[in-house]
């Protein structure tokens, strides 16, 4: 399916002869991951965060190159995330950051995956239940309340390092406010940085060594980039995205988006003033149009909410947009002022064509989403 990732392919085709498909642009992700990197104090490493299969974009083909750019540690979600990447070769450490049952412990040591312990208890049956010794990342709750040992709880936090089959690697927590430049979650945000850093802080006057320390996801970097720790966890960034617009962050790093999310023309066809165009006839011409049908629809993950938000879409280097209801396999576009366009011509959701370009960002505030959950949720069908 994917042939050829080298540093000389640097754009690799899913299926382009396919109805609809994604494309990878390799290079926009080293320069991702350079720009990225440039942030970060010495001494702090990248890690990748490549769960929910690379935020779309293919967890596997993402981390192949980035093990051959020199990407070196990685994230994902689940348990079998972590093992269909060790069984696509890729090397480097891989923290499941989600909560895997102790009774899976073994598949965790075979598979030389990092866990995280979600709170203390998690981490007394990951010991009781493992085998050999399991490594694991602690994770410290500071004030999201989803995964994490609570802060304070430091003589509990420090028993764990007398646990004979838990070799503790490193010790993490996540920011939940880190995008905000609201005075509230700016003082709540410095409030977890400093309680992250007084629990690292405690365990070592204990004579607990908590390993490798890290706190920031994308956009804990961008805005908190000098904190001082070992890594630096990059999801949506590294893709070249941010969850929603924001023109002056992305002046200040100029991310550039990997993924490109293509089409094709079905057929075109005149419409007479006064006719509707798909279900719920929501869409009327009201003077004579051209209309062209596209291989694509809600089941490829483009949301329905998008109907009638003139969703835009490039066809010849030119723009313009859905009309309509979009359809769970097809959609509708204005091609009046594109005479040329043909069945069998490429439509662009997102990336570029000519010298026009569709951000995700833009897709997902009209689909009243982010990013993030935009791109996980692109499936384009026989990809
Ligand atoms: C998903 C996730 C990340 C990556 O977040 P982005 O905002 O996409 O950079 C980092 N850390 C944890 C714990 C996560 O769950």
């Amino acid at each position: 399916m994917i042939t050829n990732i080298s540093s000389d392919a640097m754009i690799i085709r899913l299926m382009p002869e396919r109805r609809a498909w994604k494309e990878l642009d390799f290079e926009n992700l080293k320069w991702n991951v350079e720009k990225l990197s440039a942030l970060l104090p010495e001494g702090c490493a990248f890690m990748a965060v490549v769960k929910a299969d690379a935020y779309g974009h293919g967890a596997v083909p993402v981390s192949t190159y980035l093990n051959l750019i020199g990407v070196r540690a990685f994230a994902v979600a689940t348990l079998q995330e972590g093992i269909k990447l060790r069984r696509a070769g890729i090397r480097g450490e891989i923290l499941i950051l989600g909560y895997t049952p102790p009774q899976e412990a073994s598949l965790l040591i075979s598979n030389n995956l990092i866990q995280t312990a979600a709170d203390c208890a998690h981490a007394r049956a990951l010991n009781a239940a493992a085998p050999y010794p399991v490594k694991v990342h602690l994770k410290i709750d500071t004030g999201m309340h989803r995964l994490g040992e609570r802060a304070e709880h430091i003589e509990e936090i420090a028993s764990l390092f007398a646990l004979p089959r838990l070799r503790i690697l490193g010790m993490y927590s996540h920011l939940c406010a880190a995008d905000s430049q609201e005075i509230d979650d700016v003082l709540f945000t410095r409030m977890q940085i400093s309680s992250f850093l007084r629990t690292a802080e405690l365990l070592r006057k204990k004579d607990c060594d908590p390993g490798k320390l890290h706190l920031q996801s994308s956009y804990g970097v961008l805005n908190y980039p000098d904190l001082p720790m070992d890594y630096a966890r990059f999801g949506i960034a590294m893709y070249g995205v941010l969850s929603s617009p924001d023109a002056k962050l992305l002046g200040r790093v100029p991310l550039r988006p990997v993924l490109s999310l293509r089409a094709r023309i079905a057929t075109v066809r005149e419409l007479k003033p006064g006719e509707t165009v798909s279900y719920g006839r929501r869409f009327r011409a009201d003077a004579p149009m051209r209309a062209a049908t596209v291989t694509i629809g809600y089941a490829d993950g483009l949301p329905r909410s998008l109907s009638g938000r003139e969703l835009p879409a490039l066809v010849r280097g030119r723009r313009t947009h859905v009309i309509g209801n979009l359809c769970m396999d097809q959609l509708i576009i204005d091609v009046t002022h594109i005479p040329e366009a043909r069945p069998g011509d490429v439509v662009t959701f997102l990336g570029a064509d000519g010298p026009c370009c569709l951000r995700a960002e833009e897709m997902a505030e009209k689909a009243g989403t982010i990013t993030n959950e935009l791109l996980c949720r692109l499936h384009v069908r026989d990809e």
